[in-house]
Formats: structure tokens, C-alpha cells, sequence
């Protein structure tokens, strides 16, 4: 394969006019694909249809505690839940809060309960001229929009192949004491399914912010999502990691089996230490008389416990990594040695980032779109939308058929080579 940048004008332009009329063709199936948003297809939702059955009407409700889960109680979770999840977390189980449906709900909260009652005992950070979150980028739009809604400045912090440049997070976390939080997903990353090396984690256990109530928000949201057996990635255990260095209180994490059993209907957690959750627990006391228990009793009977869950993400990683090695495979063979894109192939978790040259990212998504293939916005994967170099595009996999992702992809490459080719020849123009 040659580079793009080594062919002449008049190469490129041979090309571009094929690719041009490939494209048309494409144009003319009229397509509708959409590989933007990581949700899990129908035949991984179908996994989990035995939990449909695990509760009747003439089963045994009461949970452990004694407590009937059709009625009011146990406002923390019930202990099967708990014994579940935190094993699922690798914390605890009395370091850990059984929510509702939803993780990104429980993010809101804390920072909305950091916003206005501020953490443990510390003004709350509405009171303040300025707050400030550090966001590893590319990262999730989800929780790029949650600061932004509160008015909370975003600062850039460059992820690297070990998670985020450590030299920044030091630099800022302790010098500057309106830095109040950090978003991580330091496992399989949404978009780049990096997973925090260990000298990473250790360096975040160690920080010591120059501001009292700094927490790290650790959304170890694909911590047991693996697509292969054999090659898996290892986190270590920040919660564990931040006693060990006397910073018990530095973070909360949070976790939720959206894409375990079923998203928006699963059960979401967060673990953190003994004086965090008695400050959540006395918060949630005026929110809610207690979650939807029937559903945690309906996840721990399913799977019975951490082992049955483990075997259940089996069955998840046989349907995605088919999806995962189709658009891999595509991109390798398709722009493979043509310089004009860069991309990780993962080991778990929902996305393939991919790296246009500058400033190409929103037409190739534009481009893309015009054949009927809707990929997320670009930008997304950055605090207020904006990429500064427009060169990410986050593919997610999970969602198409295996025959509607060969196509997908097929469409995705065209775009970034018809896109590459504009770029370079416009440089080319330049230089003469
Ligand atoms: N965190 C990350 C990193 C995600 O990618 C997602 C979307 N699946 C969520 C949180 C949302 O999780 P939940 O459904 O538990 O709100």
C-alpha cells in the first residue's frame, strides 16, 4: 500500500474519481445504517431473557434481610444484590450502595450533591467562583454533558496508552484547588478501550490535591466487558489502592449491569469508603423510601452470583467480538498503510476509536451520512462537542448485524479515503 501523501496529484485524483463512482453506488442502495451509540444488539438482549422467568407470581419474595421486596425497605440494597455487585466491583460489600436503573443517574447526583451541599463539611461548590473537572479526552459525551450542566469548566487532559497524561493530573490536581473531580472509565475506555496501566492507577492513589474535596469519579462501567479469553486487560482496585496511600475518601466508583442484563433496566452501584457512603446514605434517606428491589432480587437470582455472571459476558463477548474483528479487519485492509488514520483494537468494551487526519473528522461523519451510515457526531468524544484537532470518530460495533457491519465499515473507509484525498490534495495545492 502507498501512503496517500507519497502519490502524485495526478494519482490521487485517478483515484478519487473511482472512489467517487464506488461511492455513488453505495449511495444508490439506499442504506440505513447506524453505528453511533454502543448499545448491545437484540441477540445479546435476548441473553438475559431467563430473567423474565426467575420471578412469578408464586415465587418467594422476601430477600435475605427477612424484607418482602414487594414493599417498602432496605433503602441500600438487598444483600444478594450487594454481594453480587461488589463482587462484580471488586470492592467490599459493605462499601458499596445499590442504586436504580442507572449509573449516569448516580453520577448526576453526586455531583449535583457536591454542587449544592458540598462534600463533608467543604463549601458547597455552587458557593464558589469557579469549579473545575479534569476529562480525559476522547472520553463519554454522557459525562462531558453533566459538568457542562452545571457549569463546571472541562479541562482537556490527553489520554496516552497507559490513561491520562499523569504529568498533567498531578500538575493540576495538586496545584490548583478549584479542580474538584476528575471522569475516568479506566477500564476498556469509551471510546478507546484503553485500560489504566498500573504505574496509572498508583499515581492516582497517590495524588495529593491541593483541594480537600477533589474526588476522582471512577466509572469502571466495562470492568468485566471482555472479548477474548485469552487476552484480557487487569485494573487494579483504586478503592483499595487509595487506602493503601491514606486517601480513603479520593474516590467514588461506580458501576451498573446496563450491559450485563438489560440497559435501562439493570441495577447500577457505587462503592466508596465508609464516610462517602454515610454521606450519600443520608442524602438518598430524603430522595427515596428505596429502589426497585424486585429487580435486585430478579438480577441475583439470574445470575446467582459472580461466577454465573462471569459466564453470562461469555455469551456477550462470542456475539461482539465477530463485530469487533469485522470492522477491524476492514479497517486494516481497507486504509492499512495509508497514512491517513489511526485507530486501537481493543480487548473489551463497546467502541474502536478511530483518528482521522486533522481536521477531516466532521466531513468523514458528514460523508458517511450521505451513504446512509450514521456514525456518532464528531466532537462527541470531547468536552463541549469540540475536538480541537476534528480528528475522532468513535465506531460502535455493537449494535448492527454482522452483515450490516461489513457494509458499515465498508461505507466508513470510503468516506475516510474520499475525505483524505480532498485534505491532502488541498495541502498538495498549498505547497505548489
Ligand atoms: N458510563 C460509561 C462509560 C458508558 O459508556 C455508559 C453507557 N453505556 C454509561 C456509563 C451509562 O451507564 P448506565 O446505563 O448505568 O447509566
Amino acid at each position: 500500500m502507498t501512503a496517500y501523501r507519497d502519490m502524485s496529484r495526478e494519482e490521487l485524483l485517478e483515484l478519487k474519481s473511482r472512489l467517487e463512482k464506488e461511492f455513488e453506488d453505495v449511495k444508490g442502495k439506499g442504506l440505513k445504517l447506524d453505528m453511533s451509540r454502543g448499545k448491545p444488539s437484540k441477540a445479546q438482549l435476548d441473553l438475559s431473557m431467563g430473567m423474565m422467568d426467575v420471578l412469578k407470581s408464586t415465587s418467594d419474595l422476601v430477600c435475605e434481610e427477612g424484607v418482602d421486596c414487594r414493599n417498602y425497605g432496605v433503602i441500600d440494597g438487598i444483600k444478594e444484590a450487594k454481594q453480587l455487585l461488589s463482587d462484580m466491583m471488586e470492592v467490599p460489600k459493605d462499601n458499596i450502595i445499590i442504586f436504580g436503573n442507572s449509573s449516569l443517574n448516580v453520577m448526576y447526583d453526586t455531583v449535583a450533591r457536591a454542587m449544592t451541599h458540598g462534600i463533608m463539611g467543604s463549601t458547597p461548590w455552587a458557593k464558589l467562583d469557579k469549579i473545575k473537572f479534569l476529562c480525559p479526552v476522547p472520553g463519554y459525551d454522557r459525562h462531558f454533558a453533566i459538568t457542562e450542566h452545571f457549569g463546571i469548566e472541562m479541562i482537556n487532559i490527553p489520554m496516552t496508552s497507559d490513561g491520562p497524561d499523569m504529568d498533567l493530573v498531578e500538575q493540576y490536581v495538586e496545584n490548583d484547588p478549584a479542580v474538584k473531580g476528575i471522569w475516568c472509565v479506566p477500564k476498556y475506555s469509551n471510546p478507546q478501550g484503553i485500560t489504566y496501566s498500573d504505574e496509572t492507577v498508583h499515581r492516582f492513589a497517590k495524588l495529593n490535591p491541593a483541594a480537600e474535596d477533589f474526588r476522582i469519579f471512577w466509572d469502571n462501567a466495562y470492568g468485566i466487558h471482555h472479548l477474548y479469553e485469552d487476552k484480557q486487560d487487569y485494573l487494579i482496585e483504586i478503592l483499595m489502592e487509595c487506602k493503601k496511600e491514606g486517601h480513603p475518601n479520593m474516590v467514588y466508583k461506580f458501576g451498573s449491569t446496563s450491559k450485563i442484563s438489560f440497559p435501562g433496566s439493570g441495577i447500577a452501584a457505587i462503592a466508596a469508603s465508609d464516610e462517602n457512603l454515610a454521606e450519600i446514605r443520608k442524602m438518598m434517606s430524603v430522595q427515596t423510601i428505596g429502589h426497585d428491589k424486585l429487580n435486585q432480587l430478579r438480577h441475583a437470582r439470574f445470575f446467582g452470583d459472580i461466577h454465573g455472571m462471569v459466564q453470562h459476558m461469555k455469551k456477550h463477548a462470542d456475539i461482539l467480538r465477530p463485530k469487533f474483528d469485522t470492522v477491524l479487519s476492514v479497517l486494516e485492509s481497507e486504509l492499512g498503510g495509508l497514512e491517513i488514520g489511526s485507530w486501537i483494537a481493543p480487548r473489551g468494551g463497546y467502541f474502536i476509536s478511530f483518528d482521522a487526519l486533522d481536521g477531516c473528522a466532521k466531513a468523514i461523519v458528514a460523508k458517511a451520512k450521505e451513504a446512509g451510515l450514521i456514525m456518532t457526531k464528531a466532537g462527541a468524544t470531547f468536552p463541549y462537542g469540540k475536538d480541537p484537532k476534528d480528528s475522532n470518530i468513535r465506531i460502535a460495533p455493537s449494535f448492527p448485524t454482522p452483515e450490516e457491519l461489513e457494509v458499515a465499515a465498508q461505507v466508513f473507509v470510503l468516506s475516510v479515503k474520499l475525505v483524505s484525498i480532498d485534505k491532502i490534495l488541498g495541502e498538495k495545492v498549498e505547497v505548489e
